[in-house]
């Protein structure tokens, strides 16, 4: 299995501290069944910065530490970019680094809203041959509120990505029961663990797949771990038409 977001890399954001914490999330992913890990320091949120080649030189230290501890995990570099209206002039100076060198490039909103100018900024990025996977949309309080505009960004060629611990309610039951609509209305592709410790930040993959076989059969399972796959090959993923979400049919939920 592949994770396509974590914060694995020592010392660089708010995920692992040092060495021995990299060492301790990789060996539990590897319990999980995952063997390769896209490391996705945070970029331009809060404080941190992290461009593009300290990324790529903090996972070349990393895999070395791996391998000679004998740990079955390759780390892949990547970046979870915090959305900011100079995205592609960023990418242009090397500072904003796509999943792997890929065209699929992971990028954050804020958990409270979606700035109005995303769609432009979306569809600037697609013109410079860029795929933006917007993390963890199921914890945006204004994608909650109107889904709309999650759909409206699927639909003109973004794609999203599901926190596997989201799926698995520790964000709530309202979240939980989120990313399940997201799933059923085709507006989420893939599911990656955003696991930043081995405590209350962890992988929860293998759990978060239990859950979407149980509601959804294992074809579905296979269609989030292929599409895993085809980003890290650079391939064009599995998409269906997205849906809007029927809002009343949600709210009656809770
Ligand atoms: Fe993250």
């Amino acid at each position: 299995m592949i994770d396509l977001h974590s914060h694995i890399l020592p010392g660089l954001d708010d995920g692992a501290k040092n060495l021995s914490e990299s060492v301790n999330m990789a060996k539990k992913a590897v319990e999980q069944g995952i063997h390769t890990i896209v490391a996705t320091p945070h970029h331009l949120n809060n404080r941190y910065e992290n461009p593009k080649q300290t990324i790529i030189d903090r996972v070349r230290e990393l895999n070395k530490a791996l391998l000679e501890e004998k740990i079955d995990l390759y780390v892949l570099p990547g970046q979870e970019t915090r959305i900011h209206g100079e995205m592609v002039e960023g990418y242009e100076i090397g500072e904003i680094l796509p999943i792997d060198n890929t065209q699929y490039v992971l990028v954050e909103f804020s958990s409270g809203h979606v700035p109005r100018y995303t769609e432009k900024l979306f569809y600037d990025l697609q013109t410079k041959g860029l795929i933006p996977v917007i993390v963890h949309p199921e914890r945006n309080q204004e994608i909650i509120e109107r889904p709309e505009v999650l759909y409206q960004l699927v639909k003109k060629g973004a794609l999203s990505q599901v926190t596997a611990s989201s799926i698995c309610g520790d964000f709530g039951k309202k979240i939980k029961s989120f990313s399940m609509k997201l799933i059923d209305a085709n507006l989420t592709h893939f599911i990656a663990s955003d696991a930043h410790n081995t405590s209350n930040r962890t992988f929860k993959m293998r759990e978060a797949f239990d859950i979407v076989q149980g509601k959804y059969g294992i074809d579905m399972v296979y269609l989030f771990q292929e599409n895993a796959e085809l980003v890290i090959e650079d391939s064009h993923i599995y998409k269906e038409v997205p849906e809007r979400i029927k809002k009343k049919k949600f709210f009656n939920i809770f």
